[in-house]
């Protein structure tokens, strides 16, 4: 193996087998990079995927994390933005082929090459295998690297650098704003991020959640409807009250109670990510010509912005710190929606 940087993390084996701690490597910084000293990463249910290999063809062993939260150790010497000492932030990419359309827009997320994932996945060379954040050190290029407001806590930040980003850039492409109807299906990581980002955008924000438990708070956050969907009363109320639906359930769910709940011209897009197929009638799209979308992360410039957005709104996730020892409960508990509203670790934890 290359000489490095030798790091403690946690890393799952083989698919779905338990994390446990694990040494890895990280590169010396080159000079266009960065070495962050990490001391927070969230939980998103991406890692529970991923881990439990559910979207195919997962890297083991795997380092998950790609919530970042840290501070600046040390930078090449071709680095401008970034000086040791500097808060920052790295979220589910590290690099992308940086030449073609979309990378020149900013758009790295949709690269023509595809992106490259902050782990579970090789980067650019084609075999070094990417390490997330449940570690305690990482070197990124400096351009995908971002800021962190400094009113914003380091561990309160960490999951706006995924469910941040996945929730700001469609609300911000479907102009969510004022006089706008918006809901938000799923009040986990993603959903609550989202609610409090569409109401500081001055949208109306409904939560359409399973049960009535999250309602109080879901007010407090910011919105003003609330749809139970066991409950079908109202449930059938909110048909044809919305502009534009983000959906974030994260395991098949029937998409078309949903999208019976838009308007004419509405859209709903969806940001979670279940591994099954989601049947959709097409009677749920036709009679009032509806949309249904998709939307993944955003570019490193938008991902800037929404930190900026979250930083000028005192905007910050709602989150249960916790030692990486418990990674595993938190993963069983993620999947029974047992947590409000995002796990963070504590990375310091690593040296417990
Ligand atoms: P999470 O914290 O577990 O939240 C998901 C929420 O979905 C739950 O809290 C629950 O809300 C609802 N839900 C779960 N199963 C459901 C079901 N069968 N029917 C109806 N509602 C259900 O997860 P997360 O971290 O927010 O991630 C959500 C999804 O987004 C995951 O699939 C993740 O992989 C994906 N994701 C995608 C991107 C992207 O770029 N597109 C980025 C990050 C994450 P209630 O309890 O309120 O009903
Ligand atoms: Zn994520
Ligand atoms: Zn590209």
């Amino acid at each position: 193996m290359s000489t490095g940087i030798k790091t403690k993390a946690y890393a799952a084996a083989a698919a779905g087998s338990e994390l446990k701690p694990f040494e890895i490597q990280r590169r010396e910084p080159g000079p266009h990079d960065v070495l962050i000293k990490i001391k927070f990463c969230g939980i998103c249910h991406s890692d529970v995927h991923q881990a439990k290999d559910e979207w195919g063809g997962a890297i083991f062993p795997m380092v998950p994390g790609h919530e970042i939260a840290g501070i600046v150790e040390r930078v090449g010497d071709q680095v401008t933005k970034f000086k040791a000492g500097d808060r920052v932030g790295v979220g589910c990419m590290v690099d992308s082929c940086k030449k073609c359309d979309s990378c020149n827009a900013g758009l790295e997320q949709y690269c023509e090459k595809g992106n490259v994932q902050t782990y579970n996945a090789l980067a650019l060379d084609g075999k070094t295998p990417n390490l997330g954040g449940y570690s305690e050190q990482i070197t990124v290029l400096e351009r995908f690297v971002v800021r962190i407001p400094d009113n914003i806590p380091l561990d309160k930040a960490a999951p706006l650098l995924c469910a941040g980003i996945t929730t700001y850039s469609p609300l911000k492409h479907w102009k969510a704003g004022p006089g706008k109807d918006v809901a938000v299906v799923g009040l986990g990581g993603l959903g609550h991020v989202a609610v409090k980002i569409a109401h500081a955008m001055g949208a109306n924000v409904t939560v359409i959640s399973r049960s009535l438990g999250k309602k109080k708070d879901a007010e407090a956050m910011g919105a003003t409807g609330y749809v139970a969907t066991s409950d079908q009363a109202s449930a059938d109320k909110a048909v044809s009250s919305f502009d534009l639906i983000i959906n974030t359930v994260s395991s098949a769910a029937d998409m078309n109670t949903y999208l019976n709940m838009l308007k004419l011209d509405g859209v709903m897009v969806l940001v979670g990510a279940p591994a099954e197929p989601l049947p959709v009638n097409a009677f749920s799209i036709i009679p009032k010509r509806r949309s249904l979308a998709g939307s993944t992360i955003g570019g490193l410039p938008e991902t800037q912005e929404m930190l900026d957005f979250c930083g000028e709104h005192n905007l910050t996730a709602d989150i249960e710190v916790i030692p990486i020892e418990i990674v595993n409960e938190a993963y069983e508990r993620l999947l029974k929606s047992d947590v409000r509203y995002r796990f963070v670790i504590d990375i310091e934890s690593l040296n417990n």
